[in-house]
């Protein structure tokens, strides 16, 4: 058998994270088993599809890696790779009308004229009493003049499935199991609002079997459709597909998730700085895992160890945390020209001259083990671009007077005046001032371990933050002048703030 498998979103909305671990997971299936993976756009609701939301889906899959085999043309959306095409529902509707024909032909299918108000109520009624909300089969005895009748008078109508009474509909899934249920419990649903306007349940029947897909691998939202579905296979004597539907994707309480905890699509990820490795790798653990330590994995390692046998039953929780952890694995493996291209959005503003690409890269190059995302840089690295300014307070470790963070600050000033510019990098900086350091707080009668007297000092003078990479690697990227600058600078924060006694 041809492994062929199908992503089939409807364009009504951004492509979100679920839908993408949907695509990934029929990806790695079809590229274990040298089958073909197919992406077919489900733009049946015509209200609610827009282009728009269709481009968005094409870009992020592309984005993300995951290159179907056959549906629309990479680059002109219009066209069609493959040979089981259109890949388009809307282009497909003289074949739905083709097998619409066929059922009402054969009397498994049925106008129904029955309106809506009156379907209400009726579905109210048998949930009042406790029963499954199905349809009373009153259409179905209809004799053939009347249908036509009240379809000559143009009676609003839509096409129900005649489904067969108090039948086992029996299917095995591979992630869930055997799963039964009895097809009284489905009653005559809906699968057209008119011959030309197939309904979700019946379009995808009609086009898994023209596309011969073997394999349904979806959400389990989907999982009530299936029976649906297979009873209209049977009807139409299509061939048996298997079925796996993974895990419901939830926020880290167990709710449903939500925009709130990242329920955002893959291109606000995007947005965000996330990279694309990240997101597969991250994805790929949402209801399966291979059984090992092993967390990093790549696409190229996944289409080798994924296994639908290995999904999980349970909910799969979604935890930003751990794509924040892969995101910045992913981001420590590049290199600073990759890093470079890869944040020119979020760094362009930066770039005044020529020369700041290249200390753009030297920062990239330390500041890329301090980030869980791109979009983190601007604010991560803006104080190596502008004027920064900062409480005095700020400069001040533990007890530190006034009197001695000028002292401090006298003294590297001195240090750093004799060092030649040729030595101006991170490791002979250290050397010296890490030995400095120690002296200084002996001088100031502190432990001679506590080095931060002078480092912490040092290191705010030339950042104005809290938190920042380590001043050796800052001022080798900074340069000799400007680090001087910056320390003087903070000798007049220091002096311009301090009351009369020169005290903290
Ligand atoms: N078009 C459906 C959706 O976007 C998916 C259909 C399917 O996978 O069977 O939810």
């Amino acid at each position: 058998m041809k492994v062929r498998v199908r992503l089939a979103p409807s364009p009504t909305g951004y492509l979100h994270m679920g839908t993408a671990r949907v695509a990934l997971f029929n990806y790695l299936f079809a590229k274990q088993n040298n089958g073909s993976f197919i992406l077919r756009i489900e733009d049946t609701d015509k209200e609610r599809s827009k282009k728009e939301y269709e481009e968005d889906i094409i870009k992020s899959l592309l984005w993300l890696g995951l290159k179907w085999n056959e549906g629309p043309d990479y680059n002109d959306y219009s066209n069609y790779i493959g040979d089981h095409g259109p890949y388009r529902q809307s282009e497909r509707v003289s074949l739905y009308k083709k097998y619409l024909e066929i059922l009402l032909n054969k009397g498994l299918a049925y106008y129904c004229f029955c309106l809506p108000e009156e379907l209400e109520a009726q579905k109210n009624y048998l949930i009042s009493i406790g029963k499954p909300p199905v349809y009373s089969g009153k259409c179905r005895e209809l004799k053939k003049e009347e249908v036509l009748k009240k379809l000559e008078k143009g009676e609003r109508h839509i096409i129900r499935l005649a489904v067969p009474k108090d039948k086992i509909i029996k299917f095995n899934d591979i992630v869930r199991g055997e799963i039964k249920i009895n097809s009284s419990i489905i009653g005559d649903f809906s699968i057209a609002k008119g011959l030309e306007e197939p309904l979700y349940n019946f379009a995808v029947v009609v086009d898994d079997y023209e596309m011969e897909i073997s394999h349904i691998i979806r959400g389990e939202d989907h999982i009530s459709n299936t029976p649906k579905q297979i009873i209209i296979q049977q009807m139409l004597n299509f061939n048996k597909v298997y079925y796996a539907h993974l895990p419901l994707i939830l926020a880290p309480d167990r709710t449903k998730l939500s925009k709130r905890h990242g329920a955002v699509s893959v291109m606000e990820f995007k947005k965000m700085g996330y990279l694309p490795e990240s997101i597969i790798n991250f994805l790929a653990f949402l209801g399966w895992n291979p059984g090992t330590d092993k967390e990093i994995y790549s696409l190229q390692e996944l289409i080798k160890d994924f296994s639908l046998e290995r999904i999980q039953k349970s909910g799969a929780i979604f935890n930003i945390k751990k794509l924040d952890f892969l995101n910045s694995y992913y981001i420590k493996q590049k290199s600073a020209d990759e890093l470079f291209d890869l944040s020119y959005e979020y760094i362009k503003d930066f770039i005044k001259q020529e020369s700041d690409k290249d200390k753009i890269k030297k920062i990239l190059e330390v500041y890329k083990t301090r980030i869980n995302k791109l979009s983190d840089l601007p604010t991560e690295i803006d104080f190596f671009f502008k004027d920064i300014n900062y409480p005095k307070d700020l400069l001040r470790w533990k007890d530190a007077t006034d009197t001695e963070i000028l002292l401090c600050i006298d003294k590297l000033e001195d240090t750093l005046d004799n060092i030649k510019e040729e030595d101006f990098n991170r490791d002979y900086l250290s050397q010296v001032l890490l030995k400095e350091a120690q002296e200084f707080a002996k001088i100031i009668n502190r432990d001679e371990k506590d080095r931060g007297y002078m480092l912490w000092t040092l290191r705010v003078a030339l950042t104005g933050k809290k938190f920042s990479a380590g001043p050796f690697e800052i001022m080798e990227i900074l340069g000799k002048k400007e680090t001087i600058r910056r320390l003087k600078k903070a000798g007049e924060i220091i002096q311009k703030n301090s009351n009369g006694n020169n005290d903290n």
